[in-house]
This record gives C-alpha cells, structure tokens and sequence, in this order.
C-alpha cells in the first residue's frame, strides 16, 4: 500500500465528501471494537480521510448497528490524524481463574527467574546491587545475568558497590559484563549511575519512579520492579517481554509495547497483584507460554486463552523438533 492509499472498515459516519476511516494496519479489527477482543482502543490509529477515488467491496453486514465488513480503499487522499483515543474496560472475563491456574502451576514447575532474577541477585540489603541486575537484565538472559553480578562481586575491590564500580575502570566493567547484552553501553551507564547516586542521593539508588528513569538506561520496566524489590514500595507493574506477550496472547489487553500493556493491566488488576505478575509471568513465559513457540498442549490455562488454538500446530512441530 503506498503512502496515500489506506485499507480500513468504515464506522459509516459519513460527513459530505469525508469518511471516518480506522487504518487496519497488521491488526484486523472490528468497528466498534470488541470488548473481548481489544480492551484499548487506542491501538487503532483513527483518520479524517478526503475521498478522491474510491473502490468498495461490499462483505457481510453485521446485526444492523454499524457496518462492519466493508472494506474502502482510498487513493489520493489525504489524512489528518483525528484523535489517540484511549479506552479502558473492566477485567477480563474469567481473569481470577487464569491467574489463579497460572499460578498453581508455578508453584510446580522451576524457572531461571526462580533462582536468578533479578530481585534474587542482590545481596540483602543492597539496592545498588539490585538496580546494577536491573540494568543489566535487559535484552539479556537470567543465567548470563547472574554470571554477570558473580563477576563483578569477585572481580571489583571490595565487591560489587557505589565505591568499587566508580574506582574501577569502565574497560574492566565492559569485561566482567562481557556476554551481557549491549555491555559496553551499560558498563557506561553502570559508571555513570553509581556517580549520580553518591553524589545526589548520599550513597543510595533514588527512592522514586521518576528519579530512577533519570539515570540513563533505566527504563519504566526496571524502575517499578526496583522499587518493589529494593524499596518495598509498589508503585505499577513491571512489564517486560515476557507480561507483555503473554497478556497479549490471553486477550487481557491489546496492546503494541510494554508501557501500553503497564497502563491496560494497571486498570483493571488489583493493586494487590502487581508486584507478583512479573515473576509469575516471567517463569511461565521461559517454561511454558514461550516465544515464539508456546507449549500450549502444556497449558494450564489453554481452556480459557484466546491464543491456543493459533498456536496448536507450532507446539507440536517445536516439541517435534525437540525429541528428534
Ligand atoms: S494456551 Fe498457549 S498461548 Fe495461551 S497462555 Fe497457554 S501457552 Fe500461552
């Protein structure tokens, strides 16, 4: 599709020559979306679109209240964006008994996230060291995490600190954090981050969301998981990957980015939730519900998820693969 032709279903509310389209993008979706099978709605970009030429295939009505299955295209147009209209619903239907299986099923299986996450890294009552895991955690794996925080522990004079990382050249930093995702740049940000906290917060790591994302490469994941595991403080929920596809994929929310997943599940999942979601989810995304092939035969919650049926025969041809 070039840049003036757009693909969307029309919500019939036709003003003279201008038509209100919803650009479908890789998304199909109803208009008026389904409550079930998107909760935000702010995921569908909205256009005042000036109709030049038009061509119109004509599908299925739906229960007479707005049209649905017509499919215009434009050419020649040209759009101006209307509105971001954001929306959130109530809970999901049946929410408590997906969490409630999920969990239930952790409780039986072991995850890297069980004895190597992040909050488990740290020596009690070192946040530094919690928020050094954090940092390093991102685009990286739980194992080569840990061994990351192990070297630095046994390799810094004086162990792993605010002190020993200022006094320890970034070049033996990048080294110790070697097979760590984008180690050069967090071995700077490390640096930099352990200055700002001897300098501006008198030894310790900042005791809020905001002053926690000023330090460079903390993101919001890691400012809400560090202030639940370091300060005990619970703030929101820490989205990663992991609470992203799987929340995704069980229709919780419909979301393109983890700060839209945060905001969606912070507006219906009671606040009482929100420091366990992560690590419950986290284990079950490296066990079970993975990427790309979840093991939806597996699945505790495959009666009530949405997504099962997409990933059938994937899980069968990645198990396949395993046992040849
Ligand atoms: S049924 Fe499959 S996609 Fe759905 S939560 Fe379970 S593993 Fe994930």
């Amino acid at each position: 599709m070039s840049n003036n032709e757009y693909q969307g279903r029309i919500t019939r509310k036709r003003a003279r020559e201008h038509i209100k389209i919803e650009i479908e993008e890789k998304i199909k979706v109803s208009s008026p979306v389904s409550l079930n099978e998107a909760r935000i709605k702010d995921e569908v970009d909205a256009y005042e679109v000036s109709l030049d030429t038009k061509e119109t295939t004509i599908g299925s009505e739906s229960n007479g209240e707005t049209v649905i299955d017509e499919t215009v295209k434009v050419s020649g147009a040209k759009k101006t964006r209307i509105k971001k209209e954001v929306k959130f619903e109530g809970p999901p239907v049946n929410w408590e008994q997906v969490y409630q299986s999920i969990k239930e099923y952790r409780l039986g299986i072991n995850a890297p996230v069980d004895t190597m996450g992040c909050e488990r890294l740290a020596e009690q009552t070192s946040r530094f060291q919690t928020l050094v895991a954090l940092m390093l955690s991102s685009q990286t794996k739980d194992q080569i995490t840990a061994e990351a925080i192990n070297n630095l522990r046994q390799k810094l004079p004086g162990g792993l600190n605010i002190q020993s990382i200022i006094d320890t050249d970034e070049l033996i930093l990048d080294e110790c954090i070697s097979k760590v995702g984008f180690h050069k740049q967090k071995a700077k940000w490390i640096k930099q981050a352990a200055v700002t906290c001897k300098e501006e917060y008198n030894g310790d790591i900042p005791n809020d969301i905001k002053n926690l994302m000023n330090l460079k490469g903390v993101g919001p994941k890691m400012a809400y998981l560090c202030m639940q595991c370091a300060w005990n403080i619970n703030q929101g929920i820490g989205v990663d990957v992991h609470v992203h596809r799987i929340t995704n994929r069980l229709g919780w929310c419909k979301t393109k980015e983890p700060e839209a997943t945060r905001k969606a599940l912070e507006s219906w999942l009671p606040k009482e939730f929100w420091s366990e979601i992560n690590y419950l989810l986290v284990g079950f995304g490296q066990t079970t519900c993975k990427s790309p092939y979840p093991r939806c035969a597996d699945c505790p919650v495959k009666g009530y998820c949405p997504s099962a049926n997409t990933f059938r025969q994937t899980s069968k041809a990645s198990s396949n693969r395993k046992r040849k």
